[in-house]
């Protein structure tokens, strides 16, 4: 596959040094980009590696054994994560979530959640901490996280079928273990649990309505299925536009087999649309970055493995904080370049996709989303 040995390392060296200004911006809580958007959800990608092969992630092809993964020295340790993750606090986010790659590959990190969990809102609220994985570990590690801090896990699964699943994880990894790391992690008390299903036309678009079934019938309101417009990130997936199944045609689907009703946004900037079962069966959600884009009021910011800020999931260069961080910068140094990074921040690219506007491709090559966080 000539074309996909590309220099992937390349993508991470091309960080923009993250720029203090000469003029401090304090972190009041009311930052706000160039678009008026505020700042109030931090991804935090913890490790770049992964025990899966997601074709529409981390391709087999590309991420082999020859793939130079990020050393460990690269990476933010724990304490440099929590403080970069206070100064966002202080400049307005409430909410965190951990991410990778498969962050429970990440050695110890019940102990980040500790640390991340001590955490205050200038208001004295505790923060909104979540993980996103693939539940390959779940059953393992779900009452260290709970008892650690952790509120709530979202797990991705995107097929009933064992072999459609081994299929779509390209490791042969079996279905059952991630149900069963679902309900311990629901045994736990990590509750109510997303369930991320992102669907490709042609490879798990028959799977909806079986694990929609399976979803209400296993785990009843205590978990909500959400399905995930499969997205053109990165640069290595080989995105077609006749792979994506728009959400208005999959909700259709959903329906005839499962009458649903609409409901209100529980937030401003969340991704999901929300619906619910008319028959009282729980909630689904419907993430629809391609046919309906939700920049407007995109709060979302990105920490990177090794420490760059990215603006937007589809960016091309990344803010570094970490020599920052390592070059001995002041706390009021390291939230001034978080504060103009922000304030400069003009990102809409899902909005603009397909519009051919400059904006819309820079030419570059778009970051990985396991190296900055799903
Ligand atoms: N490994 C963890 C997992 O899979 O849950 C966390 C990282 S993963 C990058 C975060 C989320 O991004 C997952 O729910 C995954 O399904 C989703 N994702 C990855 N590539 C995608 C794509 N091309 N389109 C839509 N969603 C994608
Ligand atoms: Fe790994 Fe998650 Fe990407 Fe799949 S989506 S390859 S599980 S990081
Ligand atoms: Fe936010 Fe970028 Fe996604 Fe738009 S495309 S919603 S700006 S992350």
């Amino acid at each position: 596959m000539g074309e996909s040995v590309i220099p992937l390392t390349d993508l991470r060296t091309r960080a923009t040094p993250a720029r203090v200004p000469a003029v401090p911006i304090p972190a009041t809580g009311l930052l706000s980009d160039r678009l008026g958007r505020p700042l109030r959800d931090l991804r935090i990608s913890v490790t770049d590696r992964c025990n899966f092969r997601c074709s529409y992630c981390m391709p087999k092809e590309v991420f082999d054994r020859d793939y130079r993964f990020l050393p460990q020295s690269s990476l933010l340790s724990f304490e440099e994560i929590t403080r970069v993750a206070r100064l966002f606090v202080a400049h307005g986010v409430v909410k965190l979530r951990l991410t990778g790659g498969e962050p429970l590959l990440r050695k110890g990190l019940e102990v980040l959640v500790q640390q991340l969990a001590a955490l205050r809102t200038p208001q004295g609220e505790p923060l909104d901490i979540t993980l996103t994985t693939n539940g390959t570990l779940l059953a393992r590690k779900a009452v260290a996280l709970r008892e650690a801090g952790l509120k709530r896990v979202t797990v991705s699964l995107d097929a009933l079928d064992d072999d459609i699943f081994r299929r779509m994880n390209d490791v042969d990894f079996p279905v059952a273990d991630v149900l069963a790391g679902i309900d311990a992690a629901l045994a736990a008390g990590l509750a109510p649990i997303k369930i991320n299903m992102v669907v490709k036309r042609g490879t798990n678009d028959h799977e909806i309505v079986p694990l929609a079934r399976h979803v209400r019938e296993r785990f009843g309101p205590g978990a909500v299925l959400r399905f995930i417009e499969y997205m053109d990130v990165g640069a290595t997936n080989g995105w077609r536009l006749d792979e994506v199944l728009p959400s208005a045609e999959l909700r259709a689907r959903l329906h005839a087999a499962f009458p649903l009703e609409p409901l209100p946004a529980a937030a401003p900037g969340e991704t999901a649309e929300r619906w619910r079962y008319a028959d009282g069966g729980g909630e689904v959600g419907f993430i629809s970055s391609v046919t309906q884009a939700f920049c407007g009021d995109c709060n979302r910011a990105r920490l990177s493995t090794e420490g760059q800020l990215f603006l937007c999931l589809f960016a091309t260069r990344g803010h570094d904080l970490r020599s920052l961080l390592r070059g001995g910068a002041s706390d009021a140094d390291i939230a001034s370049a978080i504060g103009l990074a922000w304030q400069e921040r003009s990102d809409r690219y899902s909005e603009l996709r397909g519009s051919g506007t400059a904006e819309a491709g820079s030419g570059e090559r778009r970051v990985e989303m396991h190296y900055i966080g799903g």
